[in-house]
Formats: C-alpha cells, sequence, structure tokens
C-alpha cells in the first residue's frame, strides 16, 4: 500500500548524459508517513545506473539519507518536488557513508541549503577530506564538513516515529543503515542491495571487508523489519526473515 505509481523506476535513453528537464515524471515512492525514496539514473558506459538515496520528514524540516552523485542535484530536488517539498525545505543530509554515488552532491547540497550535515564518526574524515575516499581512485567530489558526528544507536525525531542509526561497517568504514522502529522500515544503505523485490547480499565487487559486512548484515538480521531500501536495487517487501537468511546462508 506504500507503493504509488510513481515509484517505478524510469529508464534512460542509451547515450543521454542524464535525464533532461522536463522529462518523465522524477520518480518517488512513499516507504512510510513522510519517508520517501527518490530515485536517480544516470547514464555510465555499461548503461544506466539507478539508485536510491532518501528523504524523511522532521518538524524542522526534510532529512536527506544519502544525497547521489555529483551534478545531479537537479533529480534529487526533481524527486524531491515530487514528494511534495521544496529543496529549500531540507534541513540535513545524513550520508552513511563516503562513496561518491552516496556523497558526491553533498557540496551541492549544503551549498544550496546550508544543511547540516551527519555521518559516523568513522566517515567523517573522508566526507571532510582529511582522507581521500578509498573507491575514489583520487578523484574527489568536494570536501564538505561534517556538522554532527554520529555513533550506532543515535536516534533522530521524524515524521515516521524515531529513527535509529545502525553501525553497519564493512561496505566501507563507518557505514550506517537507518531503522525505523514505529514502521518496522529499514535504510539498509548499501549494507544490503535488492534484486528485483528481493534483498541480496552486499556487493562482492565494491564492499572493502566483506567479514566486516556479513557481520553487519547479521546485526541487521536482529532488528524488526518488514520492508526495507536498499541504495541499489530499490525497494523490497521483506524484512527480518529474508535477511537472517541471507546471513545464514553468507556464514554457512
Ligand atoms: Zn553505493
Amino acid at each position: 500500500m506504500f507503493f504509488t505509481e510513481s515509484g517505478r523506476e524510469i529508464t534512460v535513453a542509451a547515450g543521454s548524459p542524464t535525464l533532461k528537464r522536463g522529462g518523465p515524471v522524477r520518480p518517488h515512492m512513499q516507504l512510510a508517513d513522510g519517508v520517501y525514496a527518490l530515485s536517480q539514473t544516470v547514464e555510465h558506459e555499461e548503461g544506466p545506473t539507478t539508485v536510491h538515496p532518501a528523504a524523511v520528514e522532521t518538524e524542522r524540516g526534510v532529512v536527506l539519507l544519502d544525497v547521489g552523485f555529483r551534478d545531479q542535484l537537479d533529480q534529487l530536488s526533481g524527486a524531491l518536488e515530487n514528494a511534495g517539498h521544496d529543496f529549500e525545505d531540507v534541513w540535513a543530509a545524513l550520508i552513511t557513508h563516503q562513496d561518491g554515488d552516496h556523497a558526491g552532491a553533498l557540496a551541492d547540497v549544503v551549498d544550496r541549503t546550508d544543511a547540516v550535515v551527519m555521518a559516523h564518526r568513522e566517515c567523517a574524515p573522508y566526507l571532510d577530506g582529511r582522507e581521500d575516499p578509498i573507491k575514489g581512485d583520487g578523484d574527489r567530489y568536494p570536501p564538505v564538513s561534517v556538522d554532527v558526528e554520529l555513533v550506532d544507536g543515535v536516534r533522530l525525531s521524524t515524521a515516521a516515529g524515531p529513527m535509529e542509526v545502525v553501525f553497519t561497517p564493512g561496505h566501507a568504514p563507518g557505514h550506517v543503515s537507518l531503522y525505523f522502529p514505529g514502521e518496522k522500515l529499514l535504510i539498509a544503505g548499501d549494507a544490503l542491495t535488492a534484486r528485483e523485490g528481493d534483498v541480496a547480499p552486499p556487493s562482492e565487487e565494491y564492499t572493502l571487508d566483506y567479514e566486516e559486512a556479513t557481520e553487519s548484515v547479521g546485526r541487521l538480521s536482529e532488528y524488526d523489519v518488514f520492508r526495507t531500501l536498499c541504495y541499489h536495487g530499490g525497494f523490497a517487501e521483506q524484512g527480518t526473515g529474508a535477511i537472517a537468511k541471507l546471513w545464514n546462508e553468507l556464514v554457512a
């Protein structure tokens, strides 16, 4: 019941560098009251890639959960507008980890909204420029200072009830997922992926420490989850049972 028609993924014509203004409706999907997935598609040499930042309403405004690729702010703001918010409503950006597909647009977001930036303490040095992003091949997005360093268990008050930071390292240092106990909704970041509506293991290719990432899957299986948004692969109407099964397969 939380699906909307506009939640479907859109395809981009081959060779098109980005979605064009005035093109198809920029997709968003309501995941719970005040929680939206904001999909973003970019064209790579291998074909289009779709990623799934999210947004959650709070009394202070909108908190973005990851901000997507650099130079794709139009897509992010367009999807947020379709979810009923001006981009200027953003008051904070919470980054799950350092990778450029999640944090690349951070400097642009801060420029435009003066958003408060939040990330795990172990992620902060990569965002603020003390360290270069590990997977960036030296080509980094503009550094941005982190205002609030997160640790496991921190809870933010949102329109969907508390949103809890869950420390899920392995894919990258200081990776976090977000859990909404009132909605039994998990925003997994890259701690999990999804494939055709099923939750799937973290990417083998892009995960730095797979043993640690496996432990994080085990950790997530202890939460009472009904549905899951994965940054790569999107929404899965699956939770604890499917995550526990994945974990059992990974440790077998
Ligand atoms: Zn990613």
